[in-house]
């Protein structure tokens, strides 16, 4: 608990009801979110979401919180757009601060090809709403005056496509604050509630299993990160999904100001400094697919030696802590919601390592769909039937860890 939960938040905890009319699987910030916009925007209640440990404990309340539009392709510059919107009023509507700030995100460069890439992503943004623009060095310097514009000889920074809204939240907050925005308004929510199983009658899922025994629903919807595919096999779905590690750390405090969020896509690390002054690092995931949350030395070592190629500060900072979690990668690097062909049964999955900034459209998109039956436009690109019909939406290169 933090002082956040402490002092603010004073909740109802119910018991779980036999039959609810949405039961939402996962309590992290997608799922929390969906409930959050059914109850806020279209007045939907009873709601049960079952979270199998505590709120925020999977990636939600374990990524590095970058908050971004800056995407490659229109359909996603449009959908993560929306979110910047939404997390950009998130704390005056839920009367809660979620330490929004934005800082902009320099993506930087090393190579010739990566130049052409970079200026490509400012122009699809800029044509889609969203504000990235091209920077040479001496304007990267300005907004970061710590890099090494050489990059230790090796990797000089030949430019960077400057994303404005680039932003952090702090992410436990978020979850918490949308928990309690729901809470507020009837929605129940069950923490230390694993969901064990699912109800079907034929081929429609009608409900959930729990160890405290059925409970019935309208409809079911998956939002648990990295571990979709068991649920939804219990669905008799498979999904094109498969569950990888990533990893992060922080420093200790750094005296200095750290405005901007860094990225390189050459050398594969981001960074931005967090309200406590520590430095949070990320990079690409663990290749070999798994369930482990292990954190290695391998991670911290070549991570830490590329970010002090362009930021040599770095080296007189300590290692505070590691971590990580479990991704749920989609083969093109973009999200899957929506229907999934199972009567019943929603996903809102492939949020791998970039869902966080995702959290408020991808719970306000879901919402609308289950209220109204029909899936909105922001989202349709990203439904699964998308592999079958061979519209598969590529943007790997903006998910930035890789
Ligand atoms: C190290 C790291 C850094 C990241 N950095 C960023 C970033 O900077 N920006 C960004 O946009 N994204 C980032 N991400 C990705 C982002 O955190 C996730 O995409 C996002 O949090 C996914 O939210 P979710 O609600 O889908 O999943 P989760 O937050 O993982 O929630 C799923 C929940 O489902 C629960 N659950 C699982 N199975 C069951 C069951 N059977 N019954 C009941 N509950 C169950 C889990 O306990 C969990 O709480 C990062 C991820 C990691 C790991």
């Amino acid at each position: 608990m933090n002082e956040f939960i402490e002092a603010k938040v004073a909740l109802q905890w119910q018991q779980p009801k036999a039959a609810y009319d949405v039961v939402i699987v996962g309590g992290g910030g997608h799922g929390l979110a969906t409930a959050y916009y059914l109850a806020t925007r279209h007045g939907i209640t009873n709601v049960g979401v079952f979270e199998r440990s505590y709120i925020g404990g999977g990636n939600s309340g374990r990524n590095t919180t970058v908050i971004r539009a800056n995407y490659g392709i229109p359909e996603a510059v449009r959908f993560y757009q929306r979110s910047l919107e939404l997390f950009a009023s998130l704390e005056d509507e839920t009367d809660r601060w979620i330490m929004h700030n934005q800082k902009g995100l320099l993506w930087m460069t090393h190579t010739e090809h990566g130049m052409r890439a970079e200026k490509a992503r400012a122009a699809v943004n800029t044509a889609f709403g969203a504000k990235t623009r091209y920077v040479e060095p001496e304007e990267i310097k300005e907004i970061c005056p710590q890099i090494d514009l050489s990059g230790g000889g090796k990797f000089p920074v030949l430019g960077a496509s400057y994303h404005e809204e680039g932003a952090t939240a702090r992410h436990d907050r978020v979850v918490w604050a949308l928990a309690e925005g729901a809470m507020h308004r009837g929605v129940h929510v069950h923490q230390r509630a694993p969901v064990t199983g699912l109800l079907r009658d034929g081929d429609r899922v009608t409900g959930i299993e729990t160890p405290d025994g059925p409970v019935s629903a309208g409809v079911v919807v998956s939002a648990v990160g990295g571990h979709v595919t068991t649920l939804a096999s219990m669905a008799g779905l498979r999904l094109p999904i498969r569950s990888h590690p990533l990893q992060a750390f922080v420093t200790n405090h750094y005296a200095q100001a750290f405005d901007a969020i860094a990225a390189s896509t050459d050398l594969l690390f981001y960074m931005s400094q967090t309200a406590r002054g520590e430095m949070l690092l990320g990079a690409e995931i663990d290749r070999q697919p798994s369930y482990s949350y292990r954190s290695g030395h391998h991670f911290l070592e070549s991570c830490a030696h590329r970010a002090m190629t362009l930021f040599p500060f770095l080296r007189d900072l300590r290692i505070l802590r590691q971590w990580t979690g479990i991704c749920d990668m989609s083969p093109d690097y973009s999200p899957i919601m929506g229907k999934t062909g199972v009567d019943g049964f929603l996903v809102t999955t492939g949020w791998g390592t970039w869902g966080f900034k995702a959290i408020p459209v991808g719970g306000e998109q879901m919402a609308q769909l289950i209220a109204t039956d029909k899936t909105p436009e922001l989202i349709a690109p990203f439904s699964l039937d998308r592999f079958a019909r061979d519209r598969t939406l590529a943007d790997r290169g903006s998910a930035g860890t890789h």
